[in-house]
């Protein structure tokens, strides 16, 4: 099957999903957004107000930052491919369990980076990082100490080079973190060229 039609179909089915309790409470499901066929994924965590209300990841105030960040670096979202951890918003933009984390990647986030495949993984805030780092059986440390760094690991069953950032809403409340945002996405532009 081709990959276009692979992720229509997790799209349906996220679109449908009871599987855990943040179902109940969504307008949508945010399956996750951008170009099938990117070397670039980012993962962040969970959809916030306008994401739940689109149906669409990272389209709030954190995603006019993700959006400049990627501009900075001659990126656009045609170019890459967005998702989350967990598909539906939690109440309150509460941290999502361990519990909604497990069963929403292991129904949908797994498959969709083995569709997607991509060279390059960022993980957008510590939950994401947490995820991935764990999976490929890596120390993981807090994200203050990790973000910028360069691992090149196999978590999803093939290799790619995955670089832990903060989380974009970060920088919302403090401009430290935009500076450091930048930073790392710089890290990501080099290693694009390097491996690119
Ligand atoms: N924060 C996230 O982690 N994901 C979104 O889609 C929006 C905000
Ligand atoms: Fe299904 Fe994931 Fe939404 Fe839970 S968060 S209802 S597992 S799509």
């Amino acid at each position: 099957m081709s990959k276009e039609k692979l992720i229509k179909g997790i799209n349906a089915e996220v679109a449908a999903c009871v599987k855990c309790r943040l179902w109940n409470q969504r307008r949508h499901a945010v399956p996750g957004d951008g170009n099938i066929k990117a070397e670039i994924m980012f993962i962040g965590e969970a959809p916030g107000r306008q994401e739940d209300l689109r149906g669409l990841p990272f389209v709030g105030a954190a995603g006019k930052i993700f959006d400049e960040l990627l501009h900075n670096i001659g990126l656009s979202r045609k170019k890459v491919y967005i998702t989350n951890i967990v598909k539906c918003r939690p109440p309150g933009n509460r941290d999502p369990t361990s519990e909604e984390i497990t069963t929403c990647t292991g129904l949908y986030l797994n498959c969709q980076v083995q569709i997607i495949r991509p060279k390059f993984l960022v993980m957008l805030g510590r939950h994401s990082a947490a995820f991935v780092l764990s999976k490929a059986e890596t120390e993981v440390g807090g994200i203050t100490k990790i973000h910028g760094r360069v691992y090149e690991i196999n978590p999803f069953g093939f290799p790619v080079i995955a670089i832990p950032v903060f989380h974009p809403a970060a920088a919302l409340y403090n401009i430290k973190y935009k500076d450091l945002l930048e930073e790392d996405f710089w890290v990501l532009k080099s290693e694009i060229e390097k491996h690119g």
